[in-house]
């Protein structure tokens, strides 16, 4: 079975587990494992920031850095693709007890005029504008992202009016791949930053949030609250240290494949049109009489599973 139904379903490999296998470990809610301790501190040096913190998913990083960027009543800031709005069961209202501002983008992407006018101003009944988050690679996007040259602007809003700036980096390597930029870069540019290691870097599970001392304290007594922390993680985390030391530069071998997949069925009759294949997310429509279901079904019979995407 070739399953291309999301770059989650990567699985560790032999040197992944062998890691795994290997790794010192303690109990990381006393702060103790050795293994845990390491990669969040690998994260941080990588982004240039001071402290990282290790969770069991990107919607919990993403969760605790509005959590920790805002107050109940403020607002985040972001575009109407974003991850943190449309899939994680609008727990920015949950968690945070917090509002949306959503902007209409092109392909999940905002620019810094649209964030200033989407600023509100100060009044008793509205809410406070807190927080900008930006996705890169976005996603629902298609796979589309941003170079620093689009995101500097944006902070510079945000420094002027007092705004934070978080980065949903679920798959920030796979853009770093494709415009050559480095992670230092992009921790400069940003507050805090979620990256995944559980998608193309074929760790099992893990996220890191990155940030400065102060947001990496309170975040981590966010994270406990919330019920994510682990102790021996560090069998974990060995795998995260593994994929950011081998599996990074591979990346491009994804988002090449998957440009090679858009340029293959670009030539097939039975399809429509394919969007611009810019990472490692490939989207396409069908002629008819094919149907989203007929064709999964079609290819499942010769191995192959793919995902249907609903909406626009
Ligand atoms: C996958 C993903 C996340 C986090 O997802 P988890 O499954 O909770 O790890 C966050 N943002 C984006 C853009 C994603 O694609």
């Amino acid at each position: 079975m070739i399953n291309l139904i999301s770059d989650t379903v990567t699985k560790p490999t032999p040197g992944m587990l062998q890691a795994m296998l290997q790794a010192e470990v303690g109990d990381d809610v006393f702060g103790q494992d050795p293994t845990v301790n390491a990669l969040e501190a690998k994260a941080a040096t990588m982004f240039g920031k001071e402290a990282a913190l290790f969770c069991p998913s990107g919607t919990m990083t993403n969760q605790i850095a509005i959590k920790v960027h805002t107050q109940p009543l403020d607002e985040v800031i972001c575009d109407e693709y974003s991850h943190i709005y449309q899939y994680e069961v609008g727990g920015y209202a949950f968690n945070s007890g917090i509002g949306v501002n959503l902007i209409k983008g092109t392909n999940g992407k905002i620019t810094a005029e649209q964030v200033a006018a989407a600023i509100k101003p100060v009044y008793d009944w509205l809410p406070i504008s807190k927080l900008v988050v930006l996705e890169n690679t976005c996603n629902k996007g298609g796979g589309s992202f941003y170079t620093l040259d689009e995101i500097r602007p944006i902070q510079q809003v945000c420094q002027e009016r007092g705004l934070a700036l978080h980065l949903d980096g679920a798959r920030i390597f796979n853009a770093l791949v494709e415009t050559g930029e480095s992670t230092r870069a992009v921790g400069e540019v940003f507050d805090s930053i979620s990256i995944c290691l559980s998608k193309g870097l074929g760790a099992p599970v893990g996220s890191l949030l990155i940030g400065s001392k102060v947001f990496i304290r309170q975040a981590r007594r966010v994270r406990k609250a919330m019920g994510g922390g682990m102790r021996q993680a560090g069998f974990l985390a060995a795998a995260g240290i593994y994929a950011l030391d081998h599996q990074v530069s591979r990346l491009k071998e994804d988002n090449d494949r998957a440009k090679r997949l858009g340029e293959v069925l670009s030539r097939q009759p039975y399809v429509d049109n394919v969007r611009p294949v810019q990472s490692n997310i490939v989207i396409f429509d069908l002629k008819a009489p094919w149907t989203a279901e007929s064709y999964l079904a079609h290819l499942a019979e010769r191995g192959i599973r793919i995902t249907q995407r609903r909406g626009r």
